[in-house]
């Protein structure tokens, strides 16, 4: 199957001679050709929006929203068909796959509140039989760039809260995993949007360039890893957009010795192996306070030693593989890495995933890990967990600062002190107290800080409605 662009409300095949091949992780079977589009369509889909936008931008705002909400029935209709090709393309489990739509869902849910959301205020008497309002104002043509590990997800953090508020857009989605959202352009297709409203072009880094210095183009979305967030940040400013960049992440959970055993050792290790490590809330360093690592170091290499691995469609999976063969070799590159670096390599995750057919990695545990070295400084972004040893909870907090990237941190303990003043001094903007993946719902912001995430407003929640709207102010007096 040859993957479409959508642009204008038909699908089209791409002019591209270059294509990509989707190929599913557990089983390297190819499941489709992505096109790398060019410059030149993605032009196309970006007049197509700036055509539409201003009798989008026109429609009441009731309207947008009942758009959404017949696209929220038909993905709730075919829910279990998206996360079966969400899981087949990307290898998370059938469970997790779910997780990913039904979070994604949760955000069409939030956008359908539009008419409520995007009010605005006023105020009589600002100066004598002088009133002003300020209203919220679509401002155009938007664009997401999104990464591979949370395909149905992360799109859906941007697209219904940008058209809702009457902007049009631009989806270009990971090229690894583009089939989840193939399905779901064809369900907005048959919401019967108005054309150019919602298009996708597939394809590279040519399409982000692209994204990035079109000048039509006002506001640029972007999720993936640190160095692109960065570059997305730089270009795009450079023709005035609006820009909310999320990054990368190394996420350290802090375990005090008074937390509770068995409920934190089942959720340290969901943190650090759900998803085989791929999230950007993955726990990727446990760092032990005192007599913690004595209490849970056994406990949580037993059961990181029964997790199954296999293939995400399989029941009992509770791991499916890495991304690619590339991504395989690079979390295998850190596994050496990590050995002469001189940690303790506790659980071997290679073992029996030598020559699998499927990218395949078993769950990895290494000890005496260091701030300092690689393995403890870098982003793995696959299923290997390190193990740090601390003898206060200072010393805890003084590794988050000093690692310059904060997406998120958990702490588990009993004592509501030890968590408030956890809270209070630590950087990263997604904290969790006895949570494993701290993420914010739908409502509320998503998104780091340091060097996790760059521009101001962040995805969905109230910054949403702020970063798709202008704030227009009118200030009026009649004689
Ligand atoms: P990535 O940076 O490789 O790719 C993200 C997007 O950028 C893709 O659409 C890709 O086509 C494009 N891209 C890749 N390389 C590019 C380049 N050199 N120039 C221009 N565009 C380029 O990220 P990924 O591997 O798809 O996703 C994993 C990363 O995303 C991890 O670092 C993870 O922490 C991060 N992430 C962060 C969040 C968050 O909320 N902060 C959420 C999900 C994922």
């Amino acid at each position: 199957m040859i993957l479409s662009n959508y642009i204008n409300g038909e699908f089209c095949h791409s002019d591209s001679k270059d294509f990509l091949e989707v190929i599913n992780p557990a089983t390297e079977e190819v499941l489709s050709k992505v096109p790398l589009s060019s410059a030149a369509e993605l032009d196309k889909a970006v007049q197509a929006a700036n055509d539409a936008f201003p009798a989008w931008r026109r429609t009441p705002v009731v309207e947008r929203a009942k758009y959404l909400f017949k696209f929220k029935s038909l993905v709730e209709e075919n829910f279990d068909e998206i996360a079966k090709i969400l899981s087949l393309e990307h290898g998370k489990n059938l469970l997790e796959a779910k997780g990913d739509l039904r979070r994604g869902i949760d955000n069409i849910d939030v956008a359908c509140g539009m008419p409520s959301l995007m009010q605005g205020e006023n105020l009589e008497d600002v100066g004598r039989n002088i009133d002003c309002v300020s209203t919220r104002r679509a401002m155009g043509v938007f664009a997401a760039i999104t990464p591979f590990n949370f395909p149905a997800m992360v799109p859906l953090w941007f697209m219904p809260y940008a058209i809702a508020t009457g902007n049009t857009f631009i989806l270009k989605p990971s090229e690894r995993v583009p089939m989840t959202q193939q399905k779901l352009f064809e369900l907005w297709h048959q919401v019967g949007l108005p054309k150019g409203v919602i298009n996708l072009v597939n394809g590279g880094k040519e399409i982000v360039t692209g994204i990035c210095e079109h000048p039509l183009i006002k506001g640029v979305s972007f999720v993936g890893s640190s160095p692109v967030a960065k570059y997305v940040y730089e270009t795009s400013a450079k023709t005035g957009k609006r820009v909310q960049a999320l990054g990368g992440a190394k996420n350290f959970l802090v375990v005090m010795p008074d937390a509770d055993l068995e409920q934190t050792v089942n959720i340290l290790v969901e943190s650090c192996y759900g998803c085989a490590g791929e999230r950007c809330l993955a726990g990727s360093t446990l760092v032990f306070v005192g007599d913690a690592y004595e209490k849970f170091k056994e406990p949580i290499i037993n059961r990181v030693k029964n997790l199954k691995v296999g293939n995400g469609l399989e029941a009992d999976t509770d791991m499916g593989p890495v991304i690619s063969k590339q991504h395989k070799e690079k979390v295998l590159s850190y596994i050496e890495q990590g050995i002469s670096e001189g940690a303790e390599l506790i659980v071997d995750g290679r073992i029996g995933y030598e020559n699998t057919k499927g990218y395949f990695l078993g769950a990895t545990v290494f000890d005496m890990v260091k701030p300092d070295m690689v393995i403890g400084k870098e982003e793995i972004f696959g299923p290997v967990l390190c193990l740090m040893k601390v003898d206060t909870l200072q010393d805890a907090i003084d590794i988050i600062e000093n690692h310059p990237l904060a997406n998120t941190t958990s702490i588990f303990t009993t004592s509501g002190k030890t968590a408030r003043d956890f809270t209070y001094n630590v950087e990263p903007s997604m904290v969790g107290i006895n949570i494993g993946v701290a993420a914010p719902m739908s409502y509320f912001n998503f998104g780091g800080a340091k060097g996790s995430f760059f521009g101001d407003l962040k995805a969905h929640g109230k910054h949403s409605i702020e970063f798709y709207t202008d704030r227009k102010v009118v200030i009026s007096r009649w004689f």
